[in-house]
């Protein structure tokens, strides 16, 4: 049975479609057959991994409020052993169209539910908000990363998040837990990112990743190309430094 991880932050920009995307795409390196599942109407986490939203049969939006089977709306990606289940703007709508409907906040876990012996590992992209969508992937998952960028106001709507995780997990999801919290787009040259930094592990403790994310130009321009940063640069630093986070990630659903 796949291990379903998903990547969440209601603040936007802060690297969760990076992250989801690449670990998405480490995993799949290491031999994980993978599922990538994108649920933001952006689908920024689609044309990451190089489909064109313009020309999709079906996406996330049919699985969710049409009830197609997810098989039917998966495509393979040029990436190794990755497949992602697609989202267009489509998808903005769902949370309108399902609101009237019984067990809305289950219809992701129920559609993946069917999947997920063909797959290793399911990575889920959200979108930056706490809405419809993103409770429906807190109900769907076992593991959450939190990506939190190295700024100012980073910390700003983290006891939201914690607390809707909190709130999910005594009803919906016993089972739901926080993997890892791991800080990105960290600048070496300020004293900030350094201070984010520490006031992170000291409240996350060891479910602060110790792989920090940089900010590197390379990871900025590889969604561009279509390509994970594995693709796009292997020998770029931050292709190694998201290979380092898909080990600990792949250590972590081990134990
Ligand atoms: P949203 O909330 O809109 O879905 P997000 O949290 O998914 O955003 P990303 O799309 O991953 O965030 O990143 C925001 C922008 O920053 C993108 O243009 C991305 O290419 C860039 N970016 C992400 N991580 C890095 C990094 N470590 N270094 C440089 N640029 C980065
Ligand atoms: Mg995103």
């Amino acid at each position: 049975m796949a291990k379903i991880f998903a990547v969440v932050n209601q603040k936007g920009g802060v690297g969760k479609t990076t992250t989801a995307v690449n670990l998405a795409a480490g995993l799949g390196i290491a031999g994980k057959k993978t599922l990538l599942v994108d649920m933001d109407p952006q689908g920024n986490a689609t044309t990451g991994v190089g489909i064109d939203k313009s020309n999709l049969e079906y996406c996330i939006y049919n699985v969710l409020v049409d009830d197609v089977p997810a098989e039917k709306a998966i495509l393979k990606t040029e990436e190794d052993n990755l497949y992602i289940l697609p989202a267009t703007l489509d998808l903005a709508g769902a949370d309108v169209e399902l609101m009237p409907k019984l067990s809305r906040e289950h219809k992701l876990r129920v559609a993946l539910s069917v999947i997920e012996n063909d797959y290793d590992f399911i990575v889920i992209d959200c979108p930056p908000s706490l809405g419809l969508m993103t409770l429906n992937v807190l109900v769907a998952s076992k593991y959450l990363i939190l990506p939190i960028q190295c700024e100012f106001y980073a910390l700003e709507g983290l006891a939201q998040l914690l607390q809707t995780i909190d709130v999910v997990k005594r009803s919906l999801n016993p089972n739901l837990e926080i993997a890892k919290v791991v800080c990105t787009m960290f600048d070496f040259r300020t004293n900030l990112s350094e201070n984010i930094y520490n006031e992170v592990k000291e409240f996350f403790k060891d479910k602060c990743s110790p792989v920090i994310i940089p900010r590197n130009i390379k990871l900025a321009e590889a969604p561009e190309y279509g390509k994970s940063i594995f693709r796009y640069n292997k020998d770029a630093k931050s292709s190694k430094i998201y290979g380092a986070f898909t080990m600990e990630v792949l250590e972590y659903a081990k134990a």
